[in-house]
């Protein structure tokens, strides 16, 4: 079994010990991942690959407090995260954690400005929201709706969104996914350019090779298992990725 969880222990901020996660559908058990160990460090940017199924989402939303390990632990720091209420999970993706989805997920009667303001209204360090939109270029759309916005700008204001949290952790599911090209690498050179501003850790999963070239680090799964944990020497621009 691959074991990354030990390779670099410098006060991480996530660990994924022997992970699993197991779905029951009536008297069909899926398992979606599988012993997965990992340590995240504060400041990286992890890219997750793996083909359809293999299990990206499920581990992004055990690591973003979203659904709870079958087996195995989970820590945020020292804390251990698996042993949490559910009160304190709620505090930790209310406070730690900014969500960025492939399709968006803005609330469509809201303004741009709106939907960012949702999300900061609960938490406890927040950016200001107009500020959070500049930091996306679009400060000059707030008050559009979301069907008024292409899709990328659209990406752009669920960025906003996350990072108006002030979070720890940024975690993308295939935050390119319903982009063109061209626009999906401003996504990416986005990001980024925040991980850089703000210090934020990063993780992306995606099923598209082409993005693993601009990580610090790349996490291959397979069938809910780590098949290999590569790092980056020389993380390449977003500009300069091909797909
Ligand atoms: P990926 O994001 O890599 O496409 P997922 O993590 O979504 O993969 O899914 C991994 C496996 O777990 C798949 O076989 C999927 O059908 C299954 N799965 C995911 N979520 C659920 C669920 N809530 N109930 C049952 N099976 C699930
Ligand atoms: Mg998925």
């Amino acid at each position: 079994m691959f074991d990354n969880s030990q390779a670099d222990t410098r006060n991480p901020l996530l660990r994924l010990v022997g992970v699993d996660k197991t779905f029951a559908m009536g008297e069909v058990r899926v398992r979606a991942a599988h012993q997965v160990s990992l340590a995240i460090q504060p400041g990286e940017l992890l890219v997750m690959l793996g083909p359809s199924g293999s299990g990206k989402t499920t581990i992004l939303n055990l690591v973003g407090g979203l659904d709870t390990v079958t087996a195995g632990k989970l820590f945020f720091r020292d804390q251990e995260m698996s042993a949490w209420n559910p009160t304190r999970l709620t505090r930790y993706r209310r406070d730690s954690v900014g969500f960025i989805f492939q399709f968006y997920n803005l609330v469509p009667n809201l303004t741009a400005l709106e939907n960012v303001m949702v999300a900061t209204e609960l938490c406890r360090h927040p950016m200001d929201p107009v500020e959070a939109l500049a930091k996306v270029e679009l400060a000059d759309r707030a008050d559009h709706f979301p069907a008024q916005l292409s899709g990328g700008e659209q990406q752009r204001v669920s960025i906003a969104r996350a990072i108006a949290k002030n979070p720890e952790l940024l975690l993308c599911d295939e935050p390119t996914g319903a982009l063109d090209f061209e626009t999906g690498k401003r996504v990416l050179r986005l990001l980024i350019d925040l991980k850089q501003e703000l210090g934020t850790t990063i993780v992306v999963i995606t099923h598209n090779t082409a993005i693993a070239g601009v990580a610090d680090r790349v996490v291959h799964l397979r069938s809910g298992e780590v098949t290999e944990v590569e790092r980056n020497r020389q993380p390449i621009a977003p500009e300069e990725v091909v797909w």
